[in-house]
């Protein structure tokens, strides 16, 4: 059988894995990073960059490329909390000049480029198959399959997983679930040409909200978000293009005229819901970075960001060899995800007056400057040369 050796085997080649293989590479690991898909496919996703996550990009070199893509700068950010309007006009900050909201089909595959430029190894149509363990129990590897299904030993110092919400290298793992939250939203969204709004708006009624986002082409990514069983009783009777429209005019009717009068591209795309869940982050041989160890609604939007800080922490731990170093990196992520966990999940219940929506939106503003200030404070000392 064929057998291969790394120091780190990543399962998973988007936003998360790609990225920490693209950062242990750097650092002179050998890295095989591996994933199911074809590259370059696209994902159910919207892809609200934060400014915490657009300063990551930044500081790899990688922000250059995607504006290379028709990606627009965003430079304000306007929340209607019912008749309240309140813009945040995004002042240069970090080195980061405001959000970007790339399509994911370019921020993965320009992410996978980079990491294979750094000296990983990047192998698609390949899949995840269980772990290796030694007779102490410590993670030693995988066993993955070919487009065939013929299957083949991989060893590893470190293996992670970042193979998304419903990882399988979690399940493979036993790795404890340690928080388990309560809420989800179902989630629809379309891009949309012709959109009259500039910038990024949110608007937000009694358990609705819809999100404009402009992304690359001169379209915009609408995304609503809606308890489930709501959504379940619009499609009793709606097309997903009709309860897209239908959600935006009850949220705003400004914007339900705007969105009659625009075009939907193809079929909208519903994410139906998951309530977050935290996985334990590390163990001996082991790690999860991405959704596969920590996922909150996307209500939010701070998924890719959680990915890119976490990468950058994960791949420190990975390149000092210690369990010490990984169970910091797990320590960490614990202690920087807390607020957002908190109000993201008591958000996701879309149960409250839009007056408790809008303190919401505060309090995560507030968490996200700490964060970027704590990413700032952890990692401009050491900055990975790009
Ligand atoms: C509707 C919706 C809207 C969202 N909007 C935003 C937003 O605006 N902004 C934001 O920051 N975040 C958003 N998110 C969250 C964001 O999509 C995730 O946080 C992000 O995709 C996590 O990246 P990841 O790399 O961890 O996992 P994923 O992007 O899920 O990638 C996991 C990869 O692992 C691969 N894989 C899985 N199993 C195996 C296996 N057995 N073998 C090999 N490969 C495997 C998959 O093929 C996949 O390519 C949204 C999520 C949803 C559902």
């Amino acid at each position: 059988m064929r057998s291969e050796t790394f120091d780190a085997v990543v399962i998973g080649a988007r936003c998360a894995g790609a990225s920490v293989a693209m950062l242990m590479a750097k650092q002179g690991m050998s890295v095989l990073c591996v994933d199911r898909d074809e590259a370059g496919t696209d994902t159910l996703s919207s892809h609200a960059m934060t400014r915490g996550a657009v300063m990551q990009l930044e500081r790899w070199g990688v922000a250059q490329r995607l504006m290379a893509h028709d990606t627009p700068w965003i430079g304000r950010s306007t929340f209607h909390f019912g008749d309240e309007v309140i813009p945040v006009d995004l002042r240069p900050m970090n080195g980061v000049p405001g959000m970007m909201g790339t399509r994911r089909h370019i921020t993965d595959r320009v992410l996978a480029e980079a990491a294979a430029e750094a000296g990983a190894e990047l192998r698609y149509r390949c899949a995840f198959r269980d772990v290796l363990r030694e007779g102490s129990g410590r993670v030693t590897g995988v066993i993955l399959s070919d487009p065939l299904g013929r299957t083949y030993d991989v060893s590893a110092g470190l293996v992670v997983g970042a193979d998304g919400l419903r990882s399988t290298v979690a399940r493979r793992l036993g790795a404890p679930v340690t928080r388990q939250g309560i809420n989800a939203l179902t989630h629809i969204y379309a891009y949309v040409r012709g959109m009259p709004l500039a910038d990024n708006h949110a608007f937000f009624a009694k358990g609705l909200s819809v999100g404009v986002l402009p992304t690359n082409g001169g379209q915009s990514c609408v995304i609503a978000s809606v308890r489930p069983e709501s959504f379940r009783g619009l499609r009793a009777t709606m097309t997903e293009t009709e309860a897209l429209r239908h959600l935006a005019s009850e949220t705003n009717a400004e914007l339900g005229v705007m969105m009659n009068d625009a075009e939907i591209v193809g079929v909208p795309k519903v994410f139906g819901g998951h309530v977050g869940r935290m996985h334990q982050a590390a163990g001996p041989g082991w790690a999860l970075v991405g959704d596969a160890g920590y996922f909150r609604d996307p209500v939010t939007a701070h998924g890719m960001t959680d990915a890119f800080r976490d990468a950058e922490v994960l791949a420190r731990a990975a390149a000092s060899g210690t369990d010490q170093a990984l169970s910091d990196f797990a320590a960490a992520r614990d202690a920087v995800t807390k607020d957002i966990w908190t109000l993201t999940d008591r958000l996701a219940a879309f149960d409250m007056p839009v007056t408790e929506v809008r303190d919401l939106f505060l309090w995560l503003s507030a968490a996200m400057r700490d964060e970027q200030a704590w990413m700032q404070d952890r990692f401009s000392l050491k900055a990975i040369a790009a």
